[in-house]
Parts: C-alpha cells; sequence; structure tokens
C-alpha cells in the first residue's frame, strides 16, 4: 500500500526563493500545456497526446527567449507538472463518460499563483536524496531542514513540497509499505455517524467531538469577523488574511490527530468495521453545511479504510438506503422515519431504543450481511496520507519503532486500550 507522511520543512530564505522559482516554472508549464490543448480543440486539431505536448511546453520551450528560464529548475519538476495536467484530463474524460464514479470532475483549470496551495513534486528521477545529517536534498533548491516527527518505514518514491495557505512548507513523502496484519479478534463493530455526537457504536459508545476543536471553531469565527473589517488591499487586511490561515490549519491538523487516534483504537480493537456510507457531498449542501465540514466524517471513513486494509481488518461502507435509523434492532421491525429531534423511540416489541445505538447495532447487522456476501476490505489505490505516530525508520534516527498507540503491539492490552479510546474521545 502507498502511504503519505508529511513533515514540515524549514527552508531558508535562500530556499524559499528557489522553491518559489520552482513553484512558478510548474505552474508556468501546467498552464501552457493546458492552453497548447483548449487552442487545439478550439482549431479542431486532434488531442495533443501527453508525449507530444510534454515536447513542446517543456523541450522546445526551453530554447525559447520567453521560456529560457526554465532551465533554472529541475526537469523533473516541470515533467510531474505536465503529468498532474495529464491525469486532471484523464480523470476529466473518464468522469465524463461514467467510466469513473462519483462525483463529477470538472476540466483543469489554470493555476494562479494566488493559489492557496503550491506544490512541486520530485521523483526518484530527480535524485532527491534524505541525507545522513537528516536534510532532504532537493535538485537546483538545497538541502532543507526538516522536522522529522516520525520515521519513513522504507525508501520514499517521490516527494511533493507544499507551500500552503498559511505560509507553512511541508514535504509529502510517498512511500511503498507492507501490509502489516494485527493478531485476529472477535469483536466487530458497527458505527452510526451523527450530527448529534461524532460517531456512535454499536457496543454503545457516543464519541462526541471534543472541547479543543469546538473552541478552535469560535477562536477562528472571530478571526474570520476581524478579517471582514478590513480594509481591501491593505496591509492590515493580509496580515489578518494569514491569521486566518494558521487558525484554519491549526483546526485541520488537531481535528486529524483526534481522528488518527480514534480511528486507529477502533481498528485496532475491532477484526471487522461496518460504516454507513453517508451521502457527505449532498448534506453539505444542505443547512447542516457547517456541521458536516466540521465533523470531517469522509477523512475519518478514509482513515478506518486504509487502516483496516494495512492491519488486516475487514471494512464495509453499509449502503446509504438501509434505514438504519428506523429499523427496530431487536425484532426488525421497520416503524417509519423519525425527525432528528426524536432521541430514543419504544418498538411495538418493547425494546426501548437509544436512536444512534439502534442505529449502529443495524450498521453492524447489515455489514455482517454484506460481509459475508462479498469479502469487503476495499483498498484506495491512490497514496493516503499515514498516521502520525507510526511505527518506521528514518535513516538519520536510530531510535527503535514505537508503536502507533501501541497498534503493533500482541493482543492481551484490551482493557488499556479501551480506556484509550474513552480518553481519546
Ligand atoms: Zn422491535
Amino acid at each position: 500500500m502507498q502511504l503519505r507522511y508529511n513533515f514540515r520543512v524549514y527552508p531558508t530564505s535562500g530556499q524559499r526563493e528557489a522553491l518559489a522559482r520552482a513553484f512558478g516554472c510548474a505552474r508556468v508549464v501546467f498552464n501552457d500545456g493546458l492552453r497548447a490543448r483548449q487552442h487545439a480543440r478550439e482549431a479542431g486539431q486532434p488531442y495533443l497526446s501527453d508525449g507530444e505536448l510534454s515536447k513542446r511546453v517543456i523541450t522546445q520551450a526551453k530554447r525559447t527567449p520567453e521560456r529560457a528560464w526554465l532551465g533554472e529548475v529541475s526537469a523533473v519538476v516541470l515533467q510531474q507538472a505536465v503529468a498532474d495536467l495529464n491525469t486532471a484530463y484523464r480523470n476529466f474524460f473518464a468522469s465524463a463518460s461514467g467510466k469513473r464514479k462519483g462525483r463529477s470532475v470538472a476540466p483543469p483549470r489554470f493555476r494562479s499563483r494566488k493559489d492557496n496551495r503550491q506544490a512541486i513534486r520530485f521523483t526518484a528521477n530527480a535524485r532527491f536524496k534524505i541525507l545522513d545529517n537528516g536534510r532532504l536534498r532537493l535538485p537546483k533548491i538545497g538541502d532543507l531542514a526538516v522536522r522529522w516527527s516520525r520515521r519513513l518505514p522504507a525508501a520514499p518514491t517521490s516527494v511533493t513540497v507544499i507551500r500552503d495557505a498559511a505560509g507553512r512548507y511541508f514535504a509529502s513523502f510517498v512511500v511503498q509499505t507492507t501490509n502489516e496484519p494485527l493478531p485476529p479478534t472477535d469483536a466487530e463493530v458497527g458505527i452510526d455517524l451523527g450530527l448529534t455526537h461524532f460517531a456512535v457504536l454499536s457496543d454503545g459508545t457516543k464519541v462526541v467531538a471534543p472541547k479543543f476543536l469546538r473552541r478552535a471553531a469560535r477562536k477562528l469565527r472571530k478571526l474570520q469577523q476581524a478579517l471582514s473589517r478590513k480594509q481591501r488591499g491593505s496591509a492590515n487586511r493580509t496580515k489578518a488574511v494569514i491569521k486566518v490561515a494558521r487558525a484554519h490549519a491549526r483546526v485541520a491538523d488537531t481535528r486529524r490527530d483526534w481522528q488518527h487516534k480514534l480511528s486507529t483504537a477502533i481498528i485496532r480493537d475491532n477484526q471487522a468495521v461496518y460504516v454507513e456510507d453517508l451521502c457527505v457531498t449532498g448534506l453539505a449542501r444542505t443547512r447542516l453545511a457547517k456541521a458536516v465540514h466540521d465533523a470531517g466524517w469522509s477523512q475519518f471513513v478514509q482513515m478506518l479504510e486504509y487502516k483496516a486494509a494495512r492491519y488486516g481488518r475487514t471494512f464495509v461502507r453499509i449502503g446509504r438506503f438501509a434505514p438504519t435509523s428506523q429499523t427496530c434492532s431487536a425484532c426488525g421491525r421497520i416503524d417509519g422515519p423519525k425527525p432528528l429531534s426524536v432521541r430514543s423511540w419504544a418498538c411495538p416489541c418493547g425494546t426501548v431504543h437509544d436512536r444512534d445505538v439502534n442505529a449502529a447495532i443495524n450498521v453492524l447487522a447489515a455489514g455482517r450481511a454484506e460481509s459475508l456476501n462479498a469479502c469487503g476490505a476495499q483498498v484506495r489505490p491512490a497514496p493516503l496520507p499515514a498516521p502520525r505516530r507510526e511505527a518506521g525508520i528514518h535513516p538519520n534516527v536510530a531510535r527503535t519503532a514505537r508503536s502507533v498507540q501501541g497498534i503493533s503491539i500482541a493482543v492481551g492490552r484490551r482493557e488499556r486500550q479501551s480506556a484509550e479510546i474513552r480518553r481519546a474521545l
């Protein structure tokens, strides 16, 4: 499985200039390629092949006086920018023809220097290197200082350098990892994702989003208001924009950390995990949008999914049309829809249900039925973010591999682990 490992990097001012130049060149090549394809299309010419395009916007362009400066950056960075454009086109075509499922993909759009996220990618061809002193050597950029918050489990196949809206720099490594199945366990769990609780488990555990996230959201709102009062184009406004971006980044980081802890604990404690497949994009267009985005369910479900694949657990999404909150988990009677305000209800069979726990139990039952039909664990092909504190190696640091919240540690620690979940919640 391919996993992504992200680390903060601290370029010097000279390196920041070199990175800005590389971001700019990658952007120009990408935009030139997009323009060339658009022109060809308008002129009724055939679609420019990947090879032809690369020759035009890189090799030939470098020989012209207007684009001679493309030679100042690593050729791999430029090739990767064209590769990004090709991928964007392929996704768009696949989506338009119905071959690609899910949300429809828009045609590629021009990149701007004002985009929140600037990025360049180096592959192994570029001969980027992690030096013995822990620095990351990038061709034509220099040796970057990296904060290695954990160790890489293997040599990376590529690295993307990113500058985010808050002005921070990151190195995102793609690493091919081997699966590490955990010792099997009998426990299985159904998870109901909801608005009153972040998640409710079929064993009755209710997970509330922690206070620090809600506090951070309040602070963010204040910063946003301060920003709206600043005059357009003023220096104070620019400062306020950066403040808001930093606060956003902090909230996102904290939420991700929290979700990693929760998903790791759930995967470790259960042999099979069943989750209701929420129509998050649909919900996000409704009045519940803020709460939905805040909850970050899809990110959480993705974590469960790849961790399940990695640690030898079963993961199944339950179709979103199963009436999990209407069905009595004791007798199977479908009792009709219930407004969100109804928190508990009594079935004619005599069982009194907590709405969410009942739903989670139904998710568990539906998941078991489904995994009997087809063995579930679906693996996403794209590289996914690796959990923080993942065990691994870094060429420089000779520490022993630490476990993810104990995930690589053998069985017999269930009590402590359950306590950990409770604390994580
Ligand atoms: Zn009943």
